[in-house]
Parts: C-alpha cells; structure tokens; sequence
C-alpha cells in the first residue's frame, strides 16, 4: 500500500488497475456521445462519383477555348441531370449537360460552369469565359477515400463522426457499454435529499455530486445506499457493490479519525487497499482498494475534497473504463487573473473558469476554496495545480491545469 502519495502517482497506480467495460452492438441513431469499440475503415469513397458543386452546365473544357464575353462558345444541351439520377448519354463535343447540385458529371464532360456565369434556354446555353479541365467538379473521395481510417477504437461519436459513419452507410457498430458504477454514502449523520432532517444531520450531497459525474461521463451510476459509521454495514454495501459494477465511490471515512471505517471495510469486503492519502489539498483524505480487477474509490466526506479528489485521480479512470482512448485530462497553462493569498506547503488544486476572451488561457479562481465548500466548484471547468513549497501567488502568476471537460 502506497501512503501519502502525490496524485499524479497515485493515478498511474488506479489506472494500471482500471478495468474497460465490455462491448455491445448499437444502433447509431441515439449512439451520440458513446466510445466507438471497433476501429471503423471507410468502406466507400465520399462522394462515391465525380459530382456537380452547385446547378450549372457540365461540358468538355477543350469547347471552351478562346470564349470571352465578346465570343461566347454556344453549346447544344442534350439532358439534364438532376441530383439521385444517371446520367444516360456521354458529352461530346459541342454538347452540354444541365446539372443539378450533387448530380453526378456525365462521362466526357471535366468542367462545370454555375448557370449564373451562363444564358441558356432549354436547348442551348451560351459560355463566356474559358475553363480549365477539372475546374468546379467534386472529385470521387474528396471527403473520404475507401480504405483510410474513420475512426478508431475509443473515439468518441461526436456529430461528424456520426455523420460520417452514416455516409458509409453503416447503421450500427460496437460500443462500450455504459458501465454500472456504484455509489455509497457513509456516515450516521446522512439525510437524503427528499428526507426530513433534524439535529445534527446533513443533508447526504456526495450522492448527488457523485451520480452526476458519472452520468456525464457516460457511465450509469447506481445508488447502493448508506452506510452507518460502522464497518460491517460499510463492508456489506462495497461488497454488494462488487457483485454488480466495475467501480464503486463511498465517500466518508477515510481520514483517520475514530469514525473512519471505510478502508477498514474495504478490507473486509476483500479488496486490497493499494492507496491511503494523497499528498495533496483539498481531498488529500482518500482510500482506494480493488477486487477482482473491480476498482474501488473512498472519497473524503467533505464535499470539495470529494470533488477535487475525483477529478485529480478517479475522473481519468473512470473515462478508461467507459473505453475512452484518451483518457487522460487535456492539460494547459493558465495565467492567474486574482491573487492567491495561501501558502501551499503541499501540492494544492484550485479550481476555477477559463477566461480565454483576449486570447489568452486565464483562470478565474472561486474566491472561496476549501474542503467542504462546494458552492463554488459551480460551473468550474479547470483546476490549477500549485505546486507543494508555493508562496502566496501573484496575479499573473502562471500554473499547470487541467481541463475538466
Ligand atoms: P468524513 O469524511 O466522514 O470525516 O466527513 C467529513 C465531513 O463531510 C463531515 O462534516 C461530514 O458530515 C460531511 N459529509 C460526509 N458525507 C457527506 C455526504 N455524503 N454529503 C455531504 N457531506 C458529507
Ligand atoms: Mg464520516
């Protein structure tokens, strides 16, 4: 076991460990935002034929020599190609065809004229300018050509790739399943959120924080429940857990207090703990333990330190196991717009927005930072690494961050 760590360790560690969820077939449509499984090979050129740029005239570019305004070339129009059908006669010398945007240029033809530069009448159709072969015709594969690479295993289906797999007419392909990941809350003072509460209860927020970033990972969270301070009871939920999901949060109990039961009942759950505390702040406090190649990630039960702690060490692997190829955060340099008015004698992370409207990657840091203030990670999309031994920083002091989306 690894104690008081740095977290980019203790990431190298959970990711060497981290399972990727198995694979299933899936329609497209509705496969927006999952991991391509497969590497996709593009089976077909895109356009597959030669086609028309926009309405016009396709002829053989050798007519038009010596046209000008004063001695347009006449030619004589023998079909018109709409778009979605063949064209039936060759181009010959003399001859045009009337063509539609995205029709495909009839055989002798290598020139297309829009009918704006053009007079016509439906039988003849008059040029003024000369034209080189190939000019304003689509080749074959401009977009894809047959054989190349679409997409690789891990890639996210975005809109373009989307689109993409339907050019090449392919309806369904193989994804990563959404891997179920368990959540647990530990702690006697817990109240859920739809609850009445009293004393010196809290309201039970990890749960929520914790299934909303799963969910927006792609993976399903499901709620096993909550734990009193007791390790058994924390024990028989992980253990549950284990049984039905690839990865399982608690949060609570980890530090070293009288009440921190969670590594404990890692153990007894029959995980081995491969990492106990992180050297860093906030959410320093953590566990994390596996089974069977099935991940476990006790999170502190303050809030921040949660949060902070799941996206410096759980995020990447949690982005593995939904089959991400990148799994690793996008990292860049920020320029800080505030002051930062602590001493960091240990690695510290501060969370904050990117402000990139002069062109430059600045941070606005959340005024308040600290363990168990949450309000201010609203909306927060970087998080800034202060190295351990840092004085209080200066406005325009520039760090490492990384980006959380
Ligand atoms: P612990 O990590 O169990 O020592 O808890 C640290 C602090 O976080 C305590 O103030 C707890 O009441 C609070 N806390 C623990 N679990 C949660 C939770 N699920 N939601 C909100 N606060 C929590
Ligand atoms: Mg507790």
């Amino acid at each position: 076991m690894e104690k008081n760590i740095p977290f980019e360790q203790a990431r190298e560690i959970m990711l060497a460990n981290c399972p990727v969820a198995g694979a299933e077939n899936a329609p497209l449509s509705g496969s927006m935002g999952r991991i391509l499984a497969e590497d996709v090979l593009a089976v077909t050129d895109i356009p597959p034929f030669p086609r028309s740029p926009f309405d016009g005239y396709a002829f053989r570019a050798a007519d038009s020599a010596g046209a000008s305004r004063q001695n347009p070339v006449t030619l004589r129009i023998i079909e018109e190609i709409p778009a979605g059908s063949t064209p039936s006669k060759a181009i010959i010398a003399g001859t045009a065809a009337k063509i539609l945007t995205g029709a495909p240029i009839p055989d002798g033809a290598d020139t297309v004229v829009m009918y704006e530069l053009t007079e016509f009448t439906d039988d003849f159709v008059k040029i003024f300018s000369m034209a080189a072969p190939g000019t304003d015709i689509v080749p074959a594969g401009e977009d894809v050509q047959a054989g190349m690479v679409l997409a690789k295993k891990g890639d996210l289906i975005d809109p373009a790739l989307a689109g993409s797999l339907a050019s090449q007419g392919i309806a369904a392909m193989l994804v990563y399943q959404r891997p179920k990941v368990g959540i647990i809350s530990t702690g006697s003072e817990l109240v859920e959120a739809d609850q009445p509460i009293s004393g010196g209860s809290i309201r039970n927020s990890n749960r929520y924080a914790l299934e909303a970033a799963c969910a927006g990972i792609g993976a399903e969270p499901v709620y096993l429940g909550r734990a009193d301070d007791n390790t058994d009871e924390i024990a028989a939920l992980i253990g549950k857990g284990l049984e039905s999901c690839l990865m399982v949060f608690t949060s609570g109990g980890v530090s070293v207090g009288d009440y921190d039961f969670t590594p404990a009942a890692m153990e007894l759950a029959g995980a081995e703990v491969l990492v106990r505390g992180l050297r860093l702040k906030p959410g320093g406090a953590c566990a994390y333990g596996v089974k069977d190649g099935r991940l476990i990630f006790g999170l502190s039960g303050n809030p921040s330190s949660a949060m902070t702690n799941f996206y410096a060490v759980a995020l990447p692997c949690l982005r593995k196991l939904c089959g991400h190829r990148r799994f690793l955060p996008r990292m860049t340099k920020v320029t800080l717009i505030d002051s930062f008015n602590k001493k960091s004698p240990n690695t510290r992370i501060i969370s904050g927005r990117l402000d990139i409207s002069d062109g430059t990657v600045r941070m606005r840091a959340s005024v308040m930072q600290g363990n168990s203030i949450l309000r201010t990670l609203v909306g927060c999309d970087v998080m800034a690494v202060i190295p351990a031994g840092s004085p209080p920083l200066a406005a325009g002091t520039v760090l490492d961050a990384y980006l959380l989306y």
